[in-house]
């Protein structure tokens, strides 16, 4: 049985996610202890638990200690089967970190797959659903899987209450992709998302975009979601270049004002955009999981976070498989998978 220390690394509901793919993935049973230990609310919190409950599902799988706010947990997995499912977080936990657990199994199973996920749509701390469907998506889609995504309504935190819907037609093997250059930016899209909150915030984020990263006029969107469950804003910036798609995300809150909202999705971009790389840091270790699938793959990314690095060393947990990174430029990294 492979043992997990749930505290290792970054620490955080990823060790669990990505052990919970990957047993699914070999057939391999995993143990983990220590869930999430250094957090604040340590052990399985209803986001977790439903990213458990999901592999249980799909997976017919079963279980030791799926229970909140358990901080030990051993998974057997069984036969991926595709079908319909439901997962509901019920609280604004992200609802889009639970389809992460369950969707790289269901790629390849035999059937094809309708799901529908309620919770928070866009978390801080998590991909907001515009990420998933823009910039994570897209590069599965080179790897040939067919995912078809629809937002039905946005989740914010802390009311959630989001809800989406995800089609998957299966396909035999992930194909290996290398994603080394992003080509010439096509189109930039800056985003100011309102859920009854009043229309100046919007005025406010888009001014700052406009101001720091010199976007024009017809860039700038301020959009308004009718008849959320509690109020909410995020910024998104959206670059689209010929090769890959990112998403940067600002996350409003209260007591944080629009300019510094605005500030955490332009400093990220502008960090992405100096630096050359192709893949930004969120994307880099999302695809961590899929490239290993797919047995090989590269890209050229920022120096990796430390979520990145753990997920190598769970996925070196289940898999043989060697995945080097190397420095190759200032602030280039170039990961290779079953290089
Ligand atoms: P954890 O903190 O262990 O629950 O993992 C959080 C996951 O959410 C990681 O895979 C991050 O890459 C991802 N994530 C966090 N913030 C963002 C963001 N702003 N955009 C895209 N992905 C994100």
């Amino acid at each position: 049985m492979i043992v997990i220390d749930g505290a290792q690394g970054e620490g955080g509901g990823q060790v669990l996610r990505s052990s919970l793919t990957l047993s699914l993935l070999t057939g391999k049973p995993f143990k983990m202890i220590n869930i999430r230990a250094g957090r604040q609310k340590s052990g399985l919190l209803r986001q977790h638990l439903t990213a458990v409950e999901a592999a249980l599902q799909v997976g017919h799988a079963r279980a030791e200690g799926a229970e909140m706010r358990s901080q030990t947990l051993t998974f057997h997995p069984g036969t991926v089967t595709g079908g319909s499912y439901h997962f509901a977080v019920g609280t604004a936990g992200s609802a889009t970190l639970v389809l992460q657990t369950v969707l790289p199994n269901l790629l390849t199973a035999p059937q094809p797959s309708h799901l529908v996920l309620e919770g928070g749509t866009h978390n801080p701390f998590a991909p907001p659903f515009d990420f998933l469907e823009k910039s994570f998506l897209p590069v599965l889609g080179k790897m040939g899987a067919a995912v078809q995504a629809r937002l039905e309504k946005p989740g914010f935190y802390p009311a959630g209450g989001g809800r989406f819907v995800i089609d998957i037609t299966p396909l035999p093997q992930l194909q290996p992709v290398d994603i080394v250059e992003r080509g010439e930016i096509v189109e930039r899209r800056a985003r100011a998302i309102l859920s009854a909150l009043p229309q100046h915030i919007a005025e406010r984020e888009l001014a700052v975009v406009a101001r720091k990263l010199g976007w024009e006029a017809n860039c700038l969107r301020p959009e308004v979601v009718r008849n959320p469950r509690g109020p909410g804003n995020i910024l998104l910036l959206e670059i689209y270049c010929e090769h890959i798609s990112e998403v940067f995300t600002g996350f409003g809150s209260v007591k944080v004002s629009a300019e510094d909202v605005a500030a955490q999705a332009v400093d990220a971009a502008r960090r992405y955009l100096a630096s050359g790389a192709a893949v930004g840091p969120y994307l880099a270790d999302q695809l961590l999981i899929p490239f290993a699938i797919a047995g090989g793959g590269s890209f050229l990314t920022l120096p990796l976070t430390r979520h990145a690095r753990t997920n190598m060393e769970i996925i070196g947990r289940f898999l043989e498989l060697e995945i080097s990174s190397e420095q190759v430029s200032e602030k280039g990294w170039l990961i290779r998978v079953g290089a």
